[in-house]
C-alpha cells in the first residue's frame, strides 16, 4: 500500500501528526493508500511557506508564472494513463470519465496559462483636469483551497491554476476521501523548479486542519468547493479576519421538458445529467418537470432508459456508473428515497441499494408523485435518483423551478426559440443549458445563486476572484 507525505515549502515532508487517513477504493473495499491526517502544525507550516513566498512570486511576470502552469500540463499529459487509473480507483469513477477529468485538468492549466497576456487593468476618466486614474489588478495574496471528493483532480486545478497565474500562493487541502491523485501530482510538481512555498498540499480533517487554514491571519482568501454546511462553517470562521470567501456549493438543478421538446433528446439529456458519476455531481439534473401533455410518453421512455443503465466495475468500458463514494452516501440516498415513499411518492424503477458483491451501489431510480415541497424535490440527493413532476403551463413551471434554496444549474428542452429566451430570462440559476446535458466549459463562469455559493470559477470572471483592485490618482 502506498503512503504519502505532505507537500510543504517545495518539499515532500512527513506530517507533524503521526496519524493517518485510510483511503478506500469504494468499488473493491480495499484500502489503497495512507495519507497524513495533518494537524495545526502542518496547516501553519504550509501557510507560513505560502506567505513568505508570495511577494516574490507576485513580482514575476504573469508570463513567467504561466510557464510553470504549462509545465504542469505537460507533466499531467505525460502521466495521463496512470493518473486516470489512480483516480478511477480512489473514487470508483468509470475509467473513461476519469481520463476525461485528467485530460481536462491538463487543458485547464494550459487555458489559464493563456490568460497571462490577456488580463489587464483599466484607465478611468477622472473628474479633474490633468489627472489619470489607473486601476491595477493585484493578487489577493495567500489562498486556501479546499476541495470536495467528486472531481478532486479537476477542482484542485480550478483553484491552483488561477491562483498561481495571478501571483497568489496557495495551500490546498484535498478531501480525505480522495487525496491520492492530488498527492501524485505533488510528487510531479516536486520535480519542477517552481519557487518553493507558492504551492502546498496538506491533507487532514476539514473541521481541524481545514478550520485552522481558514481562520489563520495569514490567509487572504478561502475558496471552497463542497457542501452548503461546510460553506456556512467557513463563512463563520472567516468572519474574524474578514477573509474573502469564494464558495461553490451544492445544487438541485431542475430540468424542464416543454410540450414541444424533442422527447428522445430530452430523455438522453436528463439521463446523462443524472447518472454521470453515479449522480455525484453538483450540476446534475436533480429534478425534472415535464409538460402534462407528454408526461406519460416521457416517463415511459425515461424509465426504460434508466433501467438500461449498466452499473458495475469502473474499469469495464460498458459501465455507465460505479459505486457511490462510500457507505454513508449510499445510506443517505436510500433514506431519502424511503422518506419520499412514506410521504406518498411512487418509485417507478429502482428505489433500493443494488445487490452487488462489492461496492456501495444504488439502483437508477425514477420517482413520480412527489410533492414540490417534499425533501426529495428540495434537497440535494447526490445519487442516481430523480423525481419527475408534471406541469401545466410556462409560468407554473418557472415558479416551480425557481422555488428552491439552491441556484446552481438548470436546463430546458424545447424547440421554440421564444421559450428558450424567456426561460433564460426567468430562471434564477447561475447556468442554464438548452437542449443538452448539464456540464460546464472552462471558459464560462461556474457560479451558484442563493445557497449554491458566492463568487465562482472558470473563465475571465473566475480569474478575477483571485485579483483585488488598486486605483491610483495621478496628477500631471
Ligand atoms: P464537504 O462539504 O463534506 O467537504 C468539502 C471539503 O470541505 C472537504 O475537503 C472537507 O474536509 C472540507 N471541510 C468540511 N468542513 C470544513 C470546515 N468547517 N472548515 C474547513 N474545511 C471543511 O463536501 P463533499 O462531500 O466533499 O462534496 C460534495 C458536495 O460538494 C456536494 O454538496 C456538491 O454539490 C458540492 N460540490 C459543488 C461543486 C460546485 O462547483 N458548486 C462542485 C463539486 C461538489
Amino acid at each position: 500500500m502506498k503512503t504519502y507525505q505532505q507537500f510543504i515549502n517545495g518539499k515532500l515532508v512527513d506530517s507533524h501528526s503521526k496519524e493517518w487517513i485510510e483511503v478506500e477504493n469504494p468499488f473493491t473495499g480495499e484500502i489503497i493508500a495512507l495519507v497524513p491526517k495533518g494537524d495545526d502544525n502542518d496547516a501553519n507550516a504550509a501557510l507560513e511557506a505560502a506567505s513568505k513566498s508570495q511577494t516574490a512570486w507576485a513580482a514575476c511576470t504573469p508570463s513567467e508564472r504561466a510557464g510553470y502552469l504549462r509545465q504542469m500540463a505537460v507533466l499531467i499529459r505525460s502521466n495521463r494513463k496512470e493518473l486516470a487509473r489512480i483516480l478511477a480507483q480512489e473514487q470508483a469513477k468509470i475509467i473513461g470519465l476519469a481520463q476525461v477529468e485528467i485530460d481536462f485538468t491538463a487543458d485547464y492549466f494550459e487555458y489559464y496559462a493563456g490568460w497571462a497576456r490577456i488580463y489587464e487593468g483599466e484607465i478611468i476618466n477622472s473628474d479633474r483636469v490633468n489627472e489619470n486614474m489607473l486601476l491595477f489588478r493585484k493578487p489577493i495574496g495567500v489562498v486556501v483551497g479546499i476541495c470536495p471528493w467528486n472531481f478532486p483532480f479537476f477542482v484542485m486545478a480550478r483553484k491552483v491554476a488561477p491562483a498561481l497565474l495571478t501571483g497568489c500562493s496557495i495551500v490546498l487541502k484535498p478531501s480525505s476521501n480522495t487525496p491520492v491523485t492530488t498527492f501524485e501530482f505533488a510528487k510531479l510538481v516536486a520535480s519542477l523548479d517552481l519557487p518553493k512555498g507558492v504551492l502546498n498540499f496538506v491533507s487532514g480533517s476539514g473541521k481541524t486542519l481545514g478550520n485552522t487554514l481558514v481562520r489563520s491571519k495569514l490567509t487572504d482568501m478561502v475558496t471552497l468547493t463542497g457542501s452548503v454546511e461546510a460553506g456556512q462553517e467557513i463563512i463563520t470562521a472567516s468572519a474574524e479576519n474578514i477573509t474573502k470567501v469564494s464558495l461553490e456549493l451544492g445544487g438541485k438543478a431542475p430540468a424542464i421538458v416543454f410540450a414541444d421538446a424533442d422527447i428522445d433528446l430530452a430523455v438522453k439529456g436528463v439521463l446523462d445529467s443524472r447518472v454521470i458519476f453515479s449522480g455525484q455531481v453538483c450540476n446534475c439534473a436533480e429534478r425534472a418537470y415535464v409538460h402534462k401533455s407528454i408526461f406519460d410518453k416521457f416517463i415511459d421512455k425515461f424509465v426504460k432508459a434508466m433501467q438500461d443503465v449498466k452499473y458495475g466495475d469502473p474499469f469495464d468500458p460498458a459501465t455507465v456508473y460505479s459505486s457511490q463514494i462510500d457507505k454513508a452516501q449510499q445510506n443517505k440516498i436510500d433514506e431519502m428515497v424511503v422518506r419520499a415513499k412514506s410521504a406518498g411518492a411512487q418509485v417507478l424503477t429502482g428505489g433500493r441499494k443494488a445487490d452487488t458483491k462489492t461496492g456501495y451501489f444504488y439502483e437508477p431510480t425514477v420517482i413520480a408523485g412527489a410533492r414540490q415541497d417534499s425533501e426529495i424535490v428540495q434537497k440535494e440527493v447526490f445519487g442516481p435518483v430523480i423525481p419527475v413532476l408534471p406541469f401545466s403551463d410556462y409560468d407554473e413551471v418557472i415558479a416551480l423551478a425557481n422555488d428552491c434554496e439552491y441556484g446552481l444549474t438548470s436546463s430546458v428542452f424545447t424547440t421554440n426559440i421564444n421559450t428558450v429566451m424567456r426561460s433564460i430570462k426567468d430562471l434564477k440559476f447561475g447556468e442554464t443549458y438548452v437542449n443538452r446535458e448539464h456540464f460546464e466549459g472552462m471558459q464560462g463562469f461556474h457560479a451558484g445563486w442563493r445557497k449554491s455559493g458566492i463568487g465562482g470559477a472558470d473563465g475571465k470572471h473566475g480569474l478575477m476572484e483571485y485579483l483585488q483592485t488598486q486605483v491610483a490618482y495621478i496628477q500631471f
